[in-house]
């Protein structure tokens, strides 16, 4: 997602990023679609921006899916995108920094965007403790990353 994008942009006050497949973009891996109300109604109010690190970084829609092993990032035919997601993940930190945005929501167990969980580079499902690349680099420069779930459950 390039934040080009995003009509009236040097207007408006952003107060989170988001992740674009939560509000209906077709970002995904699999280019399924899906769609949280209540993050989409923070971009249709304008207080929000929407990023997809994978897809700034370079990769495609649909692309095979990616976890992390070892600090590096592999599809599931073995091949290392970890370019991708770095790429991806200064991109997005580049973004926040030109808004002076303090706080994203983003979508949970992604190898990207993933806060609290992110599968273990297995491909078998399984769930561990840990975090995306984008994640990681958001929170290193001081910016407050909640799940998605996490803000789904607030009232
Ligand atoms: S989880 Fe993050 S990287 Fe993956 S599609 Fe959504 S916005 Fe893009």
């Amino acid at each position: 997602m390039d934040s080009k994008d995003i009509k009236n942009e040097k207007e408006q006050h952003f107060e989170y990023i988001v992740s674009a497949c939560l509000c209906g973009e077709k970002t995904r891996y699999d280019s399924k679609i899906s769609v949280s109300e209540k993050i989409k109604k923070l971009v249709d109010e304008g207080k929000a921006i929407m990023v997809c690190p994978e897809v700034s970084g370079g990769m495609s829609v649909p692309r095979l899916p990616c976890e992390i092993k070892n600090n590096r990032v592999f599809n599931t035919a073995s091949e290392d995108k970890t370019y991708y997601f770095v790429n991806g993940a200064a991109k997005i930190l580049e973004t926040a920094k030109k808004y002076g945005i303090k706080k994203a929501i983003l979508k949970e167990k992604s190898p990207s965007c993933g806060s609290r969980h992110i599968y273990d580079g297995t491909f078998s499902g399984t769930l561990i403790q840990g975090e995306g690349l984008t994640t990681r680099l958001l929170r290193m420069n001081g910016i407050e990353v909640i799940s998605n779930e996490d803000f789904e459950k607030e009232v």
